[in-house]
């Protein structure tokens, strides 16, 4: 006879667990997320959120252990609720930092699941689209481009993809089969951008490197090639869910992607730098 991992009681031949035992902990653990979200979204007393988390864990026989791991998931699905209706606002990203600090949670807690880097994405975002340039990150990262001068950085991208189309005759876009001019800054919440995936076998790949947004050019460096697109001469931008097509003006010119797997926010950075 085995015992159910849940409550210790026998759970009958061949048996782990009562079914209803385990329906119980995952609901345990999604209100546990839940209340976390709840509590920041709200504003409400972080004093009083650890004891409302034993409660439940009690309730549903979720360990106590488990109460860090809910923190953090629960932070951050805060932030995508702070992000889907608009900008993170400052007041937003202000209860993000005061849960962080307030239940000592550090960056490494955070950023596996990548939302630590989402915030600071998104509060980058919120300075671009109000004509604020923010200061990219202190990350110590070489940047491997010589700059124009008086030219910033705003924010690099470590790992990208560079590819041309093959032909002008299809476009790589989103819901439009038309790019969207740059001239006119416009911000997409994660569940507004409707970027498609790359069609990688419409493309040509060029190299692999380092891109660089910055105040006037967009950079690249791979190993093969380097170069720089001033944004004024970017006539249109396009949104994919892993990253950004740009084509400039010219009877020529093809449409150059850039894949990072960052396409909700390479997108939103570049079309908003470059329309200032
Ligand atoms: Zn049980």
């Amino acid at each position: 006879m085995g015992k159910c991992t849940y409550c210790g009681n026998s759970a009958g031949l061949f048996r782990r667990f009562h079914s209803e035992c385990r329906d119980s902990f995952e609901k345990g653990l999604s209100r546990m997320t839940e209340k976390v979200a709840d509590t920041i979204e709200k504003g409400t007393d972080l004093n009083d959120l650890i004891s409302s988390l034993r409660e439940i864990c009690l309730e549903h026989r979720v360990p106590e252990t488990s109460i860090k791991d809910k923190l953090i998931e629960g932070w951050g699905r805060a932030l995508d609720r702070f992000l889907d209706d608009s900008l993170l606002t400052e007041e937003e990203e202000g209860r993000l930092s005061a849960f962080k600090s307030h239940f000592d949670l550090s960056d490494d807690d955070l950023d596996p699941s990548g939302a630590l880097t989402k915030a600071a994405q998104a509060a980058a975002l919120r300075d671009i689209v109000r004509g604020v340039m923010p200061h990219r990150p202190e990350t110590g990262e070489r940047i491997p481009f010589t700059l124009k001068r008086g030219e910033e950085i705003v924010w690099l991208f470590p790992d990208v993809h560079y590819y041309v189309q093959k032909t002008d005759l299809e476009y790589l876009g989103g819901s439009s089969t038309i790019g969207v001019r740059v001239a006119d800054g416009v911000y997409f919440h994660p569940g507004a951008f409707r970027g498609k995936p790359l069609k990688t076998d419409e493309t040509v790949h060029l190299g692999s490197g380092t891109m660089g947004v910055a105040t006037k050019h967009l950079y690249f460096t791979g190993e093969r090639i380097t170069f720089r697109i001033p944004y004024r001469k970017i006539i249109c931008c396009d949104q994919h869910e892993d990253g950004l097509c740009v084509t400039r003006y010219g009877p020529s010119a093809k449409p150059q992607i850039f894949r990072n797997g960052e396409g909700w926010f390479v997108y939103n950075l570049v079309r908003n730098i470059a329309k200032t």
